[in-house]
């Protein structure tokens, strides 16, 4: 059975709003309006869709503070971010009103021409509608990172949105319509994720994306085989976040701390393994656990707070679990951060653990809260070992200033992406996507555009 769809504050585990589910009519409806306005939106230009992007990216900065707001309340993560969340989404709108034309513009290519051909080419069409099943831990980011793309290339979207985001959901729903893409070219269902394999079957759909678990993932990858549909899938990770002797000890732990807890540490991409070189790991550990123990983790409306409550109880159970598991098997807790006190919301305290075994749940799996494991390697070839050591592939992190062995761990990183002295972050210019357990197929970039696009090759004698 579906969950209820409803808001529940995170901070006080209180129900502040039910949503009604739409009624299996309603979703036919949606479904066909979809479906019609993906035969509009092929018949427009480049120019067209994005002056609507522009003019529903202008009404999403305008609505930035009411949004930023709704975030907190659904999902709990501090106002600042939940700004710095809306106004990512404006700037990934007006990159992609920007830059598709040019992504998707035909590509020449050498003409086989012993079998008369004069010219060859591809060129980009739009596949039609393309269904989003997405999570809540950025409830806007999430969407407008496939949104933004599909719409600029022509194609229609459908929004399945998690059960307990349904004010984002709704905003979305109409946000593209008052920017004037046609009637029904971006719609939320609200519903639960029963309807999702049906709806990936219908013949009016042409492909699927999902953001959220692995488990989530594997079902709807399989509904997509079933129904041989294009899908892209952007599952958990454990991204390592390496750190070698020759590195800038004291802003590599400052990065860290950012990288681990951004978002109340529920973010895909975030820094979860910290695998540091002996000579230089009692110093990160210092510094790392100073900074965790000094968080401010209370009201997430509270403009100094660090961290917020986790957005489920049944995530910060699942995080509850892990960390004791470790620490039944041994894992050690170097620092931990006060909660409030006296408080039904879902609160669980900024943790650095070491003595982490392969024993240890937390070794293997996705921890999605504010909880950091610290691994100690003697050499290089350890803490790349202990940085493949996982299912997943999503990204990696590793902090060095010699060219050779920054060389050799660009190459050796097992992962979507590495970034070199920096955190992981997502932007609209980058591609961003997982390999192995972490999903397949790219967002964002030029490659993120094309995901959804039929290349058509051409052939003219
Ligand atoms: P889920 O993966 O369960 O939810 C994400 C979306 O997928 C929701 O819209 C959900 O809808 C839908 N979904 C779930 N199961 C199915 C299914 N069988 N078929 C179709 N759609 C489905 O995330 P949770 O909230 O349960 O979070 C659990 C874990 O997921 C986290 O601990 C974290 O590891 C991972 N996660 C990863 C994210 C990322 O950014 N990669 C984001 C969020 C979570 P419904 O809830 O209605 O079933």
């Amino acid at each position: 059975t579906a969950p209820p769809i409803a808001v529940t504050d995170p901070a006080t585990g209180q129900v502040v709003r039910k949503a009604a589910a739409h009624t299996p009519p309603e979703v036919e409806r949606r479904v066909r309006a979809a479906h019609d306005a993906a035969r509009v939106l092929r018949g427009t230009d480049f120019a067209t869709r994005a002056s609507w992007m522009r003019e529903s990216a202008a009404l999403l900065e305008a609505d930035a503070a009411d949004v930023a707001r709704a975030i907190v309340t659904e999902m709990g993560k501090p106002i600042r971010q939940a700004r710095d969340e809306v106004a990512k989404s404006v700037r990934t709108m007006r990159f992609y009103a920007g830059h598709a034309a040019a992504f998707l513009a035909d590509t020449p290519l050498e003409a086989p021409e012993r079998v008369g051909a004069r010219r060859a080419l591809t060129r980009y069409q739009p596949l039609g509608v393309v269904l989003a099943v997405m999570p809540w831990n950025y409830p806007i980011w999430q969407v407008i990172r496939f949104a933004a793309p599909a719409l600029m290339a022509g194609n229609a979207g459908l929004l399945k949105h998690a059960p307990n985001v349904p004010d984002s959901a709704l905003y979305l729903d109409s946000l593209f319509a008052r920017g004037g893409f046609p009637a029904g070219a971006f719609g939320a269902l609200l519903a639960g994720s029963d309807v999702v394999e049906g709806i990936i079957a219908d013949p009016r759909i042409a492909a699927v994306t999902l953001t959220g678990s692995e488990g989530a993932g594997r079902a709807v990858g399989a509904a997509a085989g079933r129904a041989i549909k294009k899908a892209v899938l952007e599952l958990g990770g454990s991204d390592p976040f390496v750190v070698m002797p020759s590195a800038d000890v004291g802003k590599a732990a400052a990065t860290a701390l950012a990288a681990r807890m951004n978002n109340n540490g529920q973010s895909c991409i975030a820094g979860k393994r910290f695998i540091v070189h002996t000579d230089v790991y009692d110093e990160f550990a210092g510094l790392f656990a100073e900074k965790i123990a000094a968080l401010t983790v209370g009201d997430p409306f509270d403009e100094a707070t660090d961290i917020g409550p986790i957005a489920t109880a049944r995530g910060r159970d699942e995080l509850a679990a892990q960390v004791d598991d470790a620490v039944a098997h041994g894992a050690r807790v170097l620092a931990t951060a006060a909660t409030p006190a006296d408080t039904a919301g879902w609160y669980y305290p900024p943790t650095l653990l070491e003595g982490v075994g392969p024993e240890c749940r937390l070794f293997r799996e996705e921890a999605f809260g504010p909880v950091a494991v610290l691994y100690r390697a003697r050499d290089e070839q350890e803490a790349v070992a202990l940085a493949n050591g996982t299912p997943y592939g999503l990204s990696s992190s590793v902090w060095t200033s010699d060219p050779e062995q920054e060389r050799r761990m660009i190459d050796a990183l097992e992962a979507g992406a590495v970034f070199v002295n920096g955190m992981s972050v997502s932007y609209p210019e980058l591609p961003f996507g997982g390999i192995r357990n972490s999903g397949y197929g790219r967002e964002l970039g030029p490659a993120g555009i094309r995901e959804f696009c039929n290349m058509k090759t051409v052939w003219i004698a």
